[in-house]
């Protein structure tokens, strides 16, 4: 079965006829498995790698365009089940462009066209948007009232899934009645899609049942939409967005692509705040690198952004190809999934011995950079993955996120494929390798004895959110461990001139620079000295709640499982490890020696039991470059008044700080009336006297301009 489904290899590169019909039965086996399935069986980078040799192919040799090709047709037939549904509009797909010149050409065409007609008088308009990972939608609403659902499907007929749309509370039953009577007939075309977090939900559901998890929320929004039964949709949280327009009768469209997603807005159906009305190709490259920078904090998934041509008049003359319109194009952001083979699998120790499974992969360009080394987490999640040496992977990279391995394909699996075998003594130290009953998570029963927990044990030291050494890295912790120079972090306060310099790569100039950060950073405050420690379990917002708590070191080390457990936000869990941390008589002479070496903090600072009223307990989030605040100093104060700075913006979200160039949290500050403020805004808010309470507004809106309580809603 191999050689159906692998690329024949370069040597037997078959003539245009067979490789165009090869690719062909490939490209409709996965169409079928990612739109009839819902499984699909390769990343989607591959799919249009496959795809688009098609297409070069079909340009090349165009005997060989056959009605059938996937590259004539838009997604898969309906296939059983369902009731199907003609479409009296075709509902199409869109062209691709990855690159800035195919978006530069793409305007250039329209312009071509358009001008063939008429001068132009400046660049064209465009509509841009997101381009939503879900799944195309139609909504037949008969005056006003929403009567079917369908889905794509083949694009000329979708499948009937009016009772599943129906379930879906963000679209109306009803829409809303704007000036005059609703139209006779609205097609409303938009997205179904699940966000992040609805997903990781249905899918720990799904582990608890002991169903088929989702590959991706696009996947699992497909599935729960082409229920056979509607009580299933119901059950799965499915959000939608309007982006286009079928037929309509009985009413006239407004004049652009954007007035109508107005249009639809005020008639209760929901559009994406996040587009825009740009000029010419630099207006929407400018569109493109904003999205790509916000696109992290969006609750769910896109691949890229779509733009249009505004004037539908303009659409109309641009008419359509065979399966996309010419007046539009997606404009997809770099395959954070790719293909490549495992070449090995080893292991990693971690900082508290954790053993993860790294698998050492064939280079591969995902997410942006090359990539060599992925994680498979633990052993359970390898096995479960059944991830094999020899075995054709699929590699994740999203953002900054470390590459994992998210999947095999077994059918690509090679005879000589093995199974990895996991070490029973550390690679690094020989210590034995234990995996408590309870934890999925091997360890290295070595300590500090261990050379690879001790490397990590200080770089989590030095990092810039624990003691802040500057200069410190992975190459300089490597070579003091190796050369027997710190054993402990301790020992790095002890560390001569003449020690560093006759490391690799450190000129006398780096070594002084060196020890001069490592004097420096003996000042320091409790909560970065507790985070520095590397206890299990104590991130930086437990180091931070201990030390306001606790006020000075002696409270935390003399704490009791009870006094533990008074700590905002500690539970068994973290109460125990830090009581299994201090038993340990090493960690405590540890805790002593750098009180030795000078290590030392503000003990006792005032902790304010209810600290300012108008900061305890309130939820900020920092946004964009504040004129003289860094991000983590503002983080600080208003920790340090009791409040919490978090990483997105939500309904719970009591204040937005936004400095210059601030994204998407301030565009959703504004969406959820979320008070935003500038850095002077935040810093009379933290001068506030203690008192203030929640129904009086500390500063009004636009006094002094430092705050601005938003009531757009567009
Ligand atoms: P597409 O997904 O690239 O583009 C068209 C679709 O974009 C529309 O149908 C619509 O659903 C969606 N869309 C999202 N936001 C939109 C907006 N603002 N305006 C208009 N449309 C918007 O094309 P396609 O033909 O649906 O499918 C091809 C995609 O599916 C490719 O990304 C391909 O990689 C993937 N695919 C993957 C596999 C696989 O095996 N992994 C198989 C088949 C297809």
């Amino acid at each position: 079965m191999a050689d159906l489904f692998d690329d024949p290899p370069p040597s037997a590169v078959p003539p245009p006829v067979q490789r165009a019909a090869w690719l062909r039965d490939e490209l409709a086996r996965h169409s079928h498995a990612y739109f009839v399935l819902d499984a699909p069986l390769v990343p989607d980078a591959e799919y249009d790698r496959l795809f688009r040799e098609l297409q070069d192919l079909e340009a090349a040799h165009p005997e060989l365009i056959l009605a059938d090709s996937p590259t004539q047709r838009v997604g898969a037939p309906v296939q059983g089940g369902l009731a199907t549904v003609v479409h009296a509009l075709p509902m199409l797909s869109l062209s691709n462009g990855f690159e800035d010149g195919d978006i530069i050409a793409f305007d250039q065409r329209v312009m071509d066209t358009l001008s063939r007609d008429v001068a132009l008088d400046g660049p064209v308009e465009y509509c841009a948007e997101l381009k939503f990972d879900g799944l195309a939608i139609s909504l037949r609403y008969e005056r006003g009232q929403l009567v079917q659902g369908a889905t794509r499907g083949d694009g000329s007929s979708g499948e009937d899934v009016t009772a599943n749309v129906r379930t879906i509370r963000a679209i109306p039953l009803q829409l809303r009645s704007l000036a005059g009577p609703p139209p006779e007939v609205l097609e409303v075309r938009g997205e179904v899609l699940m966000y992040h977090a609805d997903f990781a939900a249905l899918n720990a559901r799904q582990r608890a049942a002991g169903a088929r998890e989702f590959v991706n929320p696009r996947n699992a929004a497909a599935g729960s939409l082409r229920q056979l039964d509607p009580a299933i949709t119901a059950q799965r949280v499915l959000r939608f967005f309007a982006y286009g327009v079928g037929i309509i009768e009985g009413a006239s469209l407004p004049l652009s692509h954007s007035a109508m997603l107005d249009w639809f807005r005020q008639a209760g159906l929901p559009v994406c705040a996040e587009r825009a009305v740009v000029s010419g190709a630099e207006g929407l490259l400018d569109f493109y690198r904003l999205i790509g920078a916000a696109r992290r904090s969006l609750p769910y998934d896109i691949d890229g952004v779509v733009y249009k041509v505004n004037s539908f008049a303009r659409q109309r003359e641009l008419g359509f190809v065979s399966r996309a319109p010419r007046f539009a194009i997606a404009h997809k952001f770099p395959a954070e999934e790719a293909l490549t083979t495992v070449l090995d699998i080893d292991v990693q120790v971690g900082r508290t011995g954790a053993i993860t499974p790294v698998a050492r992969l064939a280079p591969v360009f995902v997410g942006g950079v090359t990539v060599t080394n992925a994680t498979l987490h633990n052993e359970a999640e390898l096995r479960r993955k059944d991830v094999r040496i020899g075995d054709t992977v699929t590699v994740r990279r999203a953002g900054d996120v470390i590459p994992e391995v998210v999947s095999s394909l077994p059918e690509r699996r090679p005879a000589d494929a093995r199974e990895f075998v996991m070490p029973a003594s550390c690679p690094v130290c020989g210590s034995a390798i234990e995996r408590p009953e309870d934890e999925v998570i091997a360890r290295c029963t070595g300590g500090l004895f261990c050379s690879a927990q001790r490397k990590q044990a200080l770089l989590h030291f030095a990092q810039r959110r624990a003691l802040d050494i500057e200069g410190f890295g992975e190459k300089l912790s490597d070579q003091l461990v190796e050369r027997n120079l710190v054993q402990t972090p301790a020992d790095l306060f002890c560390l001569t001139l003449a020690d560093l310099a006759g490391l690799e790569r450190m000129a006398e100039k780096s070594a002084q620079n060196l020890l001069d950060a490592i004097h420096q950073a003996r000042a320091t405050t409790l909560a970065r000295f507790l985070y520095s420690l590397g206890i299990r379990q104590v991130g930086e917002a437990t180091a931070k709640d201990l030390a306001r708590h606790f006020g000075g070191l002696d409270g935390v080390l003399a704490a009791d499982e009870a006094a533990l457990l008074a700590v905002r936000d500690v539970g068994p869990v973290v109460a125990h490890s830090i009581l299994r941390f201090l038993a340990e008589p090493h960690n405590r002479t540890v805790i002593e020696r750098l009180r030795e070496v000078g290590v030392h903090w503000a003990e006792n600072q005032p902790v304010r039991a209810s600290g300012n009223a108008s900061v305890a307990g309130k939820t900020f989030v920092l946004t964009g470059t504040l004129p003289t605040l860094t991000r983590d100093h503002a983080r600080e104060l208003i920790e340090a008044q009791g409040g919490k700075a978090a990483g997105s913006v939500s309904r719970k979200t009591d204040f937005v700080v936004a400095g210059d160039e601030a994204g998407s949290k301030l565009e959703r500050a504004r969406e959820l009336g979320v008070t935003v403020l500038d850095e002077a805004g935040l810093l009379a808010l933290l001068a506030m006297p203690a008192g203030t309470t929640d129904d009086q507004p500390v500063l009004q809106p636009g006094e002094g301009g430092t705050m601005n309580q938003n009531t757009d809603q567009t």
